[in-house]
This record gives structure tokens, C-alpha cells and sequence, in this order.
């Protein structure tokens, strides 16, 4: 069993019909990146930076930060990798004293972008990493907690900037730093439409969405029948954003946990998803799950899917339309 998934890691994420579906890896260190490279993910679909701000009492330096995106790129070999911009929160525990201590609602407060722009000479130095990592293989950027086009907009006028520094410096960087949002407010989500013109791609972060979108903490244990992707909120939200995407040419992953579990994939796919990106511990399992999947089939089925009005009538499409193996 387990030999047989080791020998799916050259094997492409192909459905039984024929449609390729590109598996990013979710990562944070250098094991990750290697991992994920030698698992076969189509790159890096979600870097998280916070790990660079924690445990430690002073903030990185640009060049500091260079080198780590930069290897990063090089790790994976040509591979488009997606990094993310500080998501960091009072919920986490930082000692540089970037986030706001004591905040009474930490979910709801000063976080990722918010934080971000807040404090824009952090942000400046970040993209300046950034934009300087991109000489070296292509890289994407993806801006957290996104709610509105203005946030979208401030940061997109301070990248222009820096490149153009940058270059004016002397260092070679990408033609063009193609620039994302998380989808995890339900607002960016609903309003789509106003700020997607301002956007090159979307990743959907399952985790926050569900959670604001639920009014349920994602770690309140008390609330674990509650805080699931398996409510019609999410299902169709997922969906619009899915279609929004695919109607505009922008390409759309989901990098929630939700993207991570194969017992997910034929609902993710039936909503239209090519793209997941996940801890590469389930990787090899995601694809083998995929390639039993028959895409047309799951499509015809997905109006069945919006139609379910709760949690068991989901449950029981999902059981209805696992793939049959092992
Ligand atoms: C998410 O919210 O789904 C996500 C991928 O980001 P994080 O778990 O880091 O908040
Ligand atoms: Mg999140």
C-alpha cells in the first residue's frame, strides 16, 4: 500500500477522464519545499512567512528574508511557488512586539494584510524580498485576509514601486510579480466581482472562510459540529468564487485544510477546482484519490450537491460519489 502510493510520485494527477489537476504543496520550511519538490506538486501554492517572524525577539531583515524566498524558488526547480505576505495576529505568539497584544477579538483584529499595511515600512521590506527573489525562478504573491480592493490596491501600487526601485538598484527581477488574494473574508468572497479586475489569481483559505462565514471558531472544540466545510454557505461560496475565477481567467486553488482531505476532492472537483494546494503529507493520497475520479461524472452531479439543504444530505453525496478503489 504504501509502496504503491510512493510510485504515484511520478505519476501525473490525471482524472480517469483525462483532465490534469495541479497539486501545490502548502509549506513552511525547507523540508517542506523538498518534500513537496520530490513528490511531483506542480510547485508551492501556499508559503507562510510567519514562521520567519516567530520565536524570536527581532524582525527579519530584507536581505535576511531574500535569501530564505529566494531558496525557496530555487527548491523548487522552476516550479511556480506562491508566497504568502505576514499573517501575522495577537493570536499568535510574537515576541517582536509586531502584533498588538491583548486584543479582545484577535480573528477580527489587526492581522495579516490589515497588519501589513499598518505597518508599511514591514510590508516594504517583504515585497522588496520578494520582488528580488524573483530573479531567480517564477514566484507569485499572495495577500492574507484580504477584504476589499482597497487593500488589494494599496499593496499592488507599493509593488510597482518597489520594482521599479529595484530595478533602478541594479537587480534583476521578474517581468511581471503576479499578485493573489486569499479568499477567507466572506466579504472578499461575496464582492468578487468589485476587485477580481485588480487581482492575477485566488487561493481560497477554507480555514478562516469557514470560520467567519460560520461565526465558529476554528478552535473552539466546543464548536467542532459547527465549524465545517460541509454547510451550503460554504458549498455555494466556493462555487461562485470557483466559477467567478474561470469566467475571468484568473486561476483559483483552494489551500485549506479542506483541499488536504481526498474524502473532499470529488466535491471540490464536481465544484469545478483544478487546483488544491496541501500539507505534503497527503499529497500522494489527494492524487491517487483523483485519478479515480471521473470529472464529467462528478460535474453532472454537482447540481445534486447545491441542492442539499444540510449536513447529511452532503455527507451522503459525498458517500454517493466516492470513487470506487482499493
Ligand atoms: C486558511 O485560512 O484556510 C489558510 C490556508 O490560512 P491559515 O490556515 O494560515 O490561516
Ligand atoms: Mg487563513
Amino acid at each position: 500500500e504504501r509502496k504503491q502510493l510512493h510510485r504515484l510520485r511520478r505519476e501525473p494527477t490525471r482524472t480517469i477522464d483525462g483532465v490534469d489537476v495541479k497539486l501545490f504543496a502548502n509549506a513552511e520550511s525547507r523540508d517542506d519545499v523538498a518534500e513537496a519538490h520530490a513528490l511531483g506538486a506542480a510547485g508551492v501554492g501556499l508559503y507562510r512567512t510567519e514562521f520567519l517572524f516567530l520565536q524570536r525577539n527581532e524582525l527579519p531583515d530584507e536581505d535576511e528574508q531574500f535569501r530564505v524566498y529566494r531558496d525557496v524558488v530555487l527548491g523548487m526547480t522552476g516550479r511556480t511557488v506562491t508566497i504568502r505576505t505576514l499573517d501575522l495576529g495577537a493570536d499568535k505568539a510574537d515576541r517582536t512586539g509586531l502584533a498588538l497584544r491583548d486584543e479582545p477579538n484577535p480573528a477580527l483584529g489587526l492581522r495579516g494584510v490589515r497588519l501589513s499595511l499598518a505597518r508599511s515600512g514591514l510590508l516594504e521590506s517583504q515585497l522588496r524580498a520578494l520582488v528580488r527573489a524573483s530573479g531567480y525562478g517564477p514566484l507569485r504573491i499572495l495577500l492574507p485576509m484580504i477584504s476589499s480592493r482597497e487593500e488589494v490596491r494599496a499593496v499592488r501600487s507599493m509593488l510597482k514601486r518597489v520594482t521599479v526601485q529595484l530595478r533602478e538598484e541594479g537587480h534583476e527581477v521578474a517581468e511581471q510579480v503576479p499578485l493573489g488574494a486569499m479568499i477567507e473574508v466572506p466579504a472578499a468572497a461575496i464582492a468578487l466581482p468589485t476587485f477580481i479586475g485588480s487581482v492575477d489569481f485566488l487561493s481560497i483559505g477554507t480555514n478562516d472562510l469557514v470560520q467567519y462565514l460560520l461565526a465558529a471558531d476554528r478552535n473552539n472544540e466546543a464548536l467542532t459540529n459547527l465549524y465545517t466545510p460541509l454547510h451550503p454557505a460554504v458549498i455555494r461560496l466556493v462555487r461562485d468564487v470557483i466559477r467567478l475565477g474561470e469566467k475571468r481567467g484568473k486561476p483559483v486553488a483552494v489551500c485549506g485544510e479542506m483541499a488536504g482531505d481526498p474524502h473532499f476532492a470529488p466535491m471540490l472537483l464536481a465544484l469545478g477546482l483544478t487546483e488544491f494546494s496541501l500539507h505534503p503529507a497527503t499529497l500522494l493520497e489527494l492524487r491517487r484519490t483523483i485519478r479515480h475520479c471521473n470529472l464529467a461524472q462528478l460535474k453532472a452531479s454537482a447540481p445534486a450537491l447545491l441542492r442539499a439543504r444540510d449536513r447529511m444530505a452532503i455527507e451522503e453525496w459525498i458517500h454517493g460519489n466516492a470513487p470506487a478503489h482499493r
